[in-house]
């Protein structure tokens, strides 16, 4: 055995994607398939792991619909490579084939080195799902991204800020950005009279309102980075003269389990069915937050919450194109002359089909709008979906390699504002519109439909 391999086998690539709690090197391929093996007992699981891990024609069709391999030509990134690294242990120890044929069929015993390279590879991956529309089996690689950091995760592999986030949403101070709950209120409070001093009228910011119709809660990051897309989204709620109301004890959609817990996420969900439920309001709406939406919206039904049935959960760009439709929304496009293009946030389009409303929304409250290519199904990740944006130590990576095809994209429109509906995204594009120097600038949908509204003869 060479030196170097000698030290690959007892020591730990430098990951930024440790917790306290990472196991010992020797402990964790025991733990790893002990944890494969509970996953694939589990229901809303079996079926559709064993499928996507027992089928793959190795065609590589994948390959040339992801972002990630397209900029780095590394065959590290290639779709099919990476959920192989999980497909031939689950073959060597699940199937009988891999255990009577091992490597003739393809399956493969597993090693802490084989651990080490998951732990890369599955934090190289979007799961933004491009490369499953292509795929002729139907294989769903972002799937087996989420599984392989599931399984990783109880080894102790996982980014910690995500983890310290979830710890502050789940303890009492209730939400990813440890803001105390005076400091809300006081939010809330000033973003009223923001609406006051820029309209003149008095917009409420309804809080803890028994009944309401609607529960708005918005990813938290919002209350810091995003105050005009939250106006707008007030100044909407007031114009369709809709019941709504925000909870003051938890108001964080923000869910960082689907990245990397099936435990979290659920634990998170409740929390915010459960506050909508206390509120006895009938519609939660989700903010400008694709993993939030689709989380909430998926979710619910693959963990079947059925104390919670009957309530009904939205993205807030589905509620105010219902109040556009229903007529109760009017817009001034002039407000928005600039050139306007639209991202579609992979987990609001392939996660939650929503494409059409918000172009819709969009060309009545703008002047012009031109469409990315490709759009809607076909559109390319912003680069830091998966949770991948709020990990720092890959920040560079994120601008030379998984955002490149967002920004030769973004290029191509000409147009000088980009909307896009997710707290997750809108951090990645002005990332990128910064670090390349693009003559553009982000906004959220909510940011423009707020500016072109119509508010009792004002605009
Ligand atoms: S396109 Fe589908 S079948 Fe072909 S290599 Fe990729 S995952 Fe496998
Ligand atoms: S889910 Fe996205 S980032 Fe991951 S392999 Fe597929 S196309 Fe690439």
């Amino acid at each position: 055995m060479t030196k170097e391999s000698e030290q690959s086998k007892s020591t730990d690539p430098k990951y930024p994607y440790r917790s306290e709690k990472l196991l010992p090197r020797e402990e964790r391929v025991v733990r790893f398939l002990e944890t494969l093996q509970e996953v694939l007992g589990a229901k809303i699981y079996n079926l559709p792991l064993e499928t996507y891990l027992g089928t793959c024609a190795k065609c590589n069709n994948c390959a040339e619909q992801c972002q990630v391999y397209q900029a780095s030509r590394d065959p590290h990134d290639l779709p099919a490579w990476r959920s192989d690294l999980l497909r031939k242990v689950y073959k060597k120890y699940f199937t009988t084939s891999g255990k009577l044929f091992g490597g003739l069929v393809g399956a493969k015993a597993l090693t802490e080195e084989d651990i080490d390279n998951m732990v890369d590879a599955f934090y190289r991956c979007t799961m933004c799902r491009r490369c499953g529309v292509n795929c002729p089996l139907a294989v769903d690689n972002a799937l087996i991204t989420r599984i392989g950091r599931v399984i990783l995760e109880r080894l102790g592999f996982v980014p910690s800020n995500m983890t310290v986030s979830t710890r502050a949403q789940l303890g009492e101070i209730g939400n990813t950005s440890a803001i105390p709950k005076a400091a809300f209120i006081d939010t809330l409070d000033f973003l009223e009279e923001e609406l006051r001093d820029e309209t003149g009228i008095a917009i409420p910011i309804p809080r803890d309102v028994e009944g309401a119709q609607f529960f708005f809660a918005a990813p938290v990051s919002d209350y810091i980075m995003e105050a005009d897309t939250l106006l707008g989204i007030a100044k909407t709620f007031h114009a369709a003269g809709a019941n709504w109301t925000v909870s003051t004890e938890n108001f964080d959609a923000i869910n960082y389990g689907l990245f990397y817990s099936d435990a979290d996420l659920e634990k998170i969900l409740n929390r915010l069915l459960e506050a909508a439920h206390s509120l006895k309001c009938k519609t939660i709406v989700i903010g400008e937050c694709g993993h939030s939406t689709k989380t909430a919206l998926l979710f619910q039904k693959v963990f079947g919450l059925s104390e919670y049935r009957g309530m009904e959960i939205k993205s807030v760009i589905e509620v105010s194109h219902r109040f556009f439709a229903e007529g109760k929304l009017m817009f001034d496009p002039t407000k928005n002359p600039e050139t306007v293009t639209y991202h579609d946030p992979c987990n609001l389009g392939r996660g939650s089909g929503i494409y059409e409303q918000p172009r819709e929304l969009l060309k009545a409250a703008v002047m012009h709008f031109v469409e990315m290519t490709p759009n809607r199904k076909m559109n390319y990740c912003c680069g830091g979906g998966g949770g991948l944006v709020v990990v720092e130590d890959l920040h560079d990576w994120r601008m030379s390699t998984a955002g490149l095809k967002k920004v030769e994209q973004l290029r191509a429109t000409g147009a000088k504002l980009v909307c896009a509906p997710c707290a997750n995204c809108k951090k990645q594009l002005r990332e990128l519109i910064q670090a390349h120097k693009l003559d553009m600038q982000l906004v959220g949908l909510h940011d423009l439909l707020g500016k072109a509204i119509v508010l009792s003869g004002k605009t």
